[in-house]
């Protein structure tokens, strides 16, 4: 059976881990899949260089993603990722409905909040997309 690699892989936050990732899954699935790293940041700050500073040798140099993606390519999406929120309620009037953001699941009737939430986690053991979360992102302009 041939396995095939994910067309597209999303990778959040522009650390070491990130950068790394990006090299391993290039090694890996090759040129193919469409790699997106959502960050802030526009480089890579090597921290732990920041060590020598004390000792004459300056704070380390920021390298920017635009070269490192040269060598392993991935789209950069200049944004903060909001908090995930699996399950969760929906306002109607003095009244809240369970919701779940994975599948657009709405609870059977308006509740009072803590039945509402209730519901939710209820749902998310049955949730046909289970394990797939939605990720907020807020996209106001960083640069
Ligand atoms: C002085 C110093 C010396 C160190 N020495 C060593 C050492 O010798 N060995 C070692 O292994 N480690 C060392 N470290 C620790 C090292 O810096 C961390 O282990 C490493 O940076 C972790 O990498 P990371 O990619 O997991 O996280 P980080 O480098 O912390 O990167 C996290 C990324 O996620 C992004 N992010 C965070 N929140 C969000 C969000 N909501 N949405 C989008 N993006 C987000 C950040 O902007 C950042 O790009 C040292 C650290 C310091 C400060
Ligand atoms: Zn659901």
């Amino acid at each position: 059976m041939t396995h095939q690699p994910p067309q597209h892989i999303v990778i959040a936050g522009g650390g070491v881990a990130a950068i790394e990732a990006v090299a391993a899954l290039r090694a890996l699935a090759g040129q193919l899949p469409r790699i997106t790293v959502l960050a802030p940041e526009s480089e890579l700050t090597p921290r732990p260089a920041s060590v020598a500073a004390p000792f004459g040798f300056g704070l380390p140099t920021a390298l920017p993603f635009d070269a490192i993606r040269r060598h392993a390519r991935f789209d950069l999406h200049r944004v903060t990722l909001e908090r995930v929120e699996a399950d969760t309620t929906q306002e109607d009037g003095s009244f809240v409905l369970g919701y779940c953001k994975s599948c657009d699941w709405t609870g059977p009737a308006r509740r009072a909040r803590d039945k509402a939430r209730k519901d939710a986690l209820a749902h998310a053991d049955d949730c046909p997309s289970k394990g797939k979360v939605r990720l907020g992102v807020s996209e106001e302009d960083l640069r």
